[in-house]
């Protein structure tokens, strides 16, 4: 009986392990190459902080309908990217509203999926993308008590869990919506820019290694509570936290600013 239910449990796993291939993996679609945005967070921290490969990067953010960011965030952002990348041919936003997906919660493979689906800009001579979506329900992960925020799962994409966001800010000993929005938003593009430890070589040893890829500084942006419910209690105080001095050098040494 146990060798039976091991069996079935083999074929399981193997289709799981073949749809997700089938759907993630398609690295030209219609004459796209969509295999550079295609790799690991942290791969492109290079082609994000320097201007070697690309000068110039193209932000396209997908919305669910009554998950719009404030706009205040979107300049916080472009703000942030102005002052630590090289990007001298500028940086371009645009936004685009998409119905409900019917997958709340969602698992990240279901965020890749509908990646695949949605995003439209892709690396193009010397343009680098960036896509991001902001969902209309919380991550499958999350519990009664503790939640995540947003999540980086490649090299050029992020999701932000725009609903948990919402319902923990703009209340009454809550953060104001702009400041969880872009203390949330940052701390997942840091990681794209390589922080920490994942991609961008640390000029000096600071990573929180219990905490997988983040910043032993307790008052960095980088630190893990940024992306969990730990991001509330950190901005009680009003502001936005930055990157500490250890951050910001790892991502000069690699090309930013
Ligand atoms: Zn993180
Ligand atoms: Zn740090």
């Amino acid at each position: 009986m146990k060798k039976i239910s091991y069996a079935l449990l083999v074929l399981i796993l193997a289709i799981a392990l073949s749809c997700s291939k089938d759907t993630k993996d398609k690295p030209t679609e219609n004459g796209i190459n969509k295999a550079p945005n295609q790799l690991n967070t942290g791969q492109s921290a290079n082609d994000f902080l320097s201007a070697e490969n690309y000068t110039r990067i193209e932000i396209e953010i997908l919305y669910v309908k009554n998950y719009r960011l404030n706009t205040q965030t979107i300049t916080n952002f472009k703000n942030f990217i102005a002052a630590r990348l090289n990007k001298p041919g500028g940086i371009i936003v645009s936004e685009r509203e998409v119905e409900p997906t019917g997958f709340a919660p969602y698992s990240i493979d279901e965020i890749a999926n509908l990646e695949n689906l949605y995003r439209s800009k892709y690396n193009n001579t010397n343009i680098l993308t960036l896509y991001v979506f902001c969902a209309d329900g919380k991550a499958e992960t999350d519990t009664n008590n503790s939640f995540t925020l947003g999540t980086a799962y490649r090299n050029t994409s992020f999701v932000l869990y725009e609903n948990t966001i919402q319902r923990n800010s703009g209340g009454i000993g809550q953060p104001s919506r702009v400041n969880l929005e872009t203390t949330v938003m940052l701390h997942e593009f840091c990681h794209l820019l390589g922080l920490v430890n994942l991609g961008s070589p640390m000029v000096n040893a600071h990573q929180d290694t219990a905490h997988g890829k983040h910043c032993d500084n307790q008052n960095c942006l980088m630190n893990w509570q940024v992306e969990n419910e730990g991001a509330v209690d950190m901005l009680f105080g009003g502001n936005i936290p930055e990157l500490d001095i250890n951050c910001k050098n790892d991502l000069i040494a690699n090309g930013g600013k």
